[in-house]
């Protein structure tokens, strides 16, 4: 069988079938393809030899040249462990295996030199090295390597079934020698002499078996590049592609809705990044593609408006248009808002949850199909298949987080063409995560909140001090303001939470007693209909203090509540933080954020609560949330692939990754279908990623 990159893994030399079996479901290596895609996690320098009397006591990796002069077993708690006595001409030491030990008993010889090769424990005046790398040391001087050893990627299950890192090196030289390292290059010459990136093959080479640590580095840049770019390059002709064949209904006309409303009844005046924003979006609707576009805009910056604005638009070229929220307290609000502009402009709106009455229902039905309904906004409810439209022109989901793919892909089918897709979110995704997980998206952002607006100022107190803290919130009360009081909540400590918030509860009735001071409670226990009623008092103005989990981080709009107060404020993430936050400071009032917690602070719970005391700016936010967590918790991500990359870092490698994505852009605006000559090797490796999706994993 002739050595192509997607022979199977199974006959590369030393592999065979079980092992095979081994790299599959634990690698995910199908073919030497897959292999050598297997990039190092990091190097160590094998250059250097330990004497045993010599050894660091500090951990550290080393490697040493002895015998192995016997075994013995020790029993221990559980089972017993294998003990092979080392020795060089120094000293001696002990190595010792929990698992496998027959295996390596039979195998490992007596008096015959090795090199081993691991970490040291150090231990009553003995050292130790736990499951080893061992290699016969005649055998050591024969192979291919170099000073900077790879350590490759590896599972539990791996090294117990004796795939080590030598190993995993042995199969790297074997893949090297059967396909005499000729890798076909994958960049154009174009792109390798302007980013000056070495060849293909050099930089395979040179990542496996590093000649020096500046090739190593040359090796690195090459690949991650060549990674990103291809990510980059298929979201953009993704979204190319979605523009040309997806054809949308084209909205020609602003007209008598969207005049009159922004003449006539627009209360205030927009941002300018409010009207950039709509200008975006009107040319979406204008052209013949299905528009697609993400709305960013932090918390209070005035996405509604831009939100109904166009499903005027949509309106004006007699569509109908939706709005879907993530929750039933956020629908309702919606809907309440909107019904004071659409009742003066002669708009019928309704409102679909999951507490509409049937009959109530079935007549929003009737109205949906026959067209009498201009505008639905709604909750989950809304993806019902029973849910007709006559001719749905415009959906918008905010809140994006809250909803899934499978839910943006119902809504598309909501009509024989798809309408055009409008996602609001408030948590900002930092530009860069945003470009490779919403590549294939238009992206708008709003980032200028209304004038006026005074910044929340935000404060982090210890427990200790609560006495202060409600004195502060007495006043605030006294000058007629209101005041959120947050618990956290978390899933799997739900009843712990529970009990901390009825605790607080109780403690907060004691400090303002009735009838001075009214108190709203909402929590996820409560019927929807008691949430409900107990959120509308505070609204109303009825109630002085809400105490809530976090029921109320997104959306809710009381512009007349001055404080917030966030108990035990360590266990909430950052992106959570800015939500709540975001909750106050919708008024003319100057409003606060109390960030309460005890002593015992972790690091990133301090990093946290200083970057809240620091910023109000979201996403400056998202990018100490992202250093934080790694891009695995943020939004989207999940889907995107870009936590599967295998050699680039989508945080550490932020240059790069702009690079690419500027290329990725030049080359498909200049040739969109990659058809001249010096484009061709980059559209026929765009091609073999396609089409073999299990080369690297990337290409979703
Ligand atoms: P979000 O982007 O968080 O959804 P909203 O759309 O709820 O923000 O707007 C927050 C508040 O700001 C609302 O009370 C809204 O009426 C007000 N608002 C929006 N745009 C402007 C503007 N251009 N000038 C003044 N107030 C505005
Ligand atoms: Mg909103």
């Amino acid at each position: 069988m002739s050595v192509n990159l997607q022979t199977p893994i199974d006959y590369l030399k030393g592999v065979g079938p079980n092992r095979a079996d081994l790299l599959r479901k634990e690698l995910g290596i199908h073919t030497y393809q897959d292999l050598i895609n297997l990039f190092p996690n990091r190097y160590i320098d094998r250059t250097q030899y330990y004497k045993i009397n010599q050894l660091p006591r500090n951990n550290a990796d080393v490697q040493v040249v002895g015998v192995i002069t016997g075994f013995k077993e020790v029993a221990q708690k559980r089972g017993k462990r294998l003990v092979a006595t080392f020795q060089d001409d120094t000293g001696v030491m002990e190595l010792v295996w929990f698992r496998g030990q027959k295996w390596i008993r039979d195998r490992l010889k007596l008096q015959t030199p090795y090199v081993i090769f691991g970490k040291t424990n150090w231990f009553n005046g003995r050292f130790s090295m736990p499951h080893p790398d061992m290699e016969l040391l005649a055998e050591h001087k024969q192979n291919l390597r170099s000073a900077m050893q790879p350590i490759y990627p590896s599972t539990e299950k791996l090294s117990n079934k004796g795939i080590s890192n030598r190993v995993m090196s042995t199969f790297m030289q074997s893949l090297f020698r059967e396909t005499n390292g000729e890798f076909t290059e994958t960049l154009s010459e174009n792109l390798r002499s302007e980013l000056k990136l070495i060849s293909k093959k050099e930089a395979l080479f040179n990542v496996h078996f590093p000649k020096s640590p500046e090739l190593l580095s040359k090796a690195q840049f090459r690949l991650k590049f060549e990674e990103l770019f291809y990510i980059q390059l298929q979201l953009i002709i993704k979204n190319r592609v979605h523009k040309t064949k997806i054809k949308g209904f084209v909205f020609e006309t602003v007209g008598h809705y969207f005049n009159t409303f922004y003449k006539e009844h627009l209360p205030f005046k927009l941002t300018g990044a409010q009207k950039r924003v709509i200008k975006e979006i009107r040319s979406d609707m204008g052209s013949h593609a299905q528009m697609n576009r993400l709305l960013q805009g932090d918390v209070g910056s005035g996405k509604t408006i831009v939100a109904f604005m166009s499903m005027l638009i949509a309106l004006d070229n007699g569509f109908q248009a939706c709005l879907m929220a993530p929750t039933e307290i956020l629908s309702v609000q919606h809907y309440n808002g909107l019904l004071e502009i659409c009742n003066p402009l002669n708009i019928s709106i309704s409102l679909l949850t999951g507490s509409t009455k049937t009959s109530e229902r079935k007549e929003i039905h009737e109205k949906l199909e026959n067209g009498e309904l201009n505008i639905l906004i709604g909750t989950h409810a809304l993806l019902e298949d029973k849910v007709q439209f006559k001719n749905l022109g415009l959906a918008i989901i905010d809140e994006q987080h809250r909803f899934g793919v499978a839910q943006r892909s119902k809504l598309w089918h909501k009509n024989e063409s798809p309408p055009h897709i409008l996602i609001m979110t408030a948590t900002p995704i930092p530009r860069t995560l945003a470009m490779s997980v919403y590549g294939d998206l238009d992206i708008s952002i709003i980032d200028e909140l209304p004038p006026g607006r005074k910044a929340v100022k935000t404060v982090h107190r210890f427990d200790k001090n609560r006495l202060q803290v409600f004195k502060f919130i007495r006043d605030e009360i006294k000058k007629g303001r209101q005041v959120y009081i947050v618990y956290p909540l978390i899933q799997e400590s739900e009843k712990m939470d529970y009990k901390d918030l009825m605790d607080g509860y109780a403690s907060i009735e004691r400090d303002f007693p009735k009838p001075e001071y009214q108190i709203s409670i909402v929590h996820g226990k409560m019927k929807p209909a008691d949430k409900d009623y107990e959120m509308q008092r505070f609204i109303k103005g009825e109630t002085n203090i809400m105490v809530a989990t976090t029921v109320i981080e997104v959306g809710v709009n009381v512009p007349n509540a001055s404080v917030m107060i966030i108990e035990s404020a360590e266990r909430f993430g950052l992106s959570q933080l800015h939500q709540l936050r975001g909750r106050v400071g919708r008024g003319a009032e100057q409003s606060y954020c109390i960030l309460m917690t005890s002593h015992k602070l972790s690091a990133d719970s301090k990093t946290r609560l200083e970057t809240m005391v620091r910023t109000n700016d979201g996403f400056d936010i998202a990018e100490v949330d992202l250093r934080l967590r790694g891009p695995g918790d943020i939004m989207g991500t999940q889907q995107s692939g870009v936590l599967n990359l295998k050699i680039a870092d989508i945080i550490k490698d932020n240059d790069i990754l702009k690079s690419a994505r500027f290329y990725a852009k030049k080359i498909i605006n200049q040739d969109p279908s990659l058809g001249q000559p010096e484009n061709q090797l980059i559209l026929r490796t765009y091609k073999q990623l396609t089409k073999y999706k299990n080369i690297w994993n990337y290409i979703s």
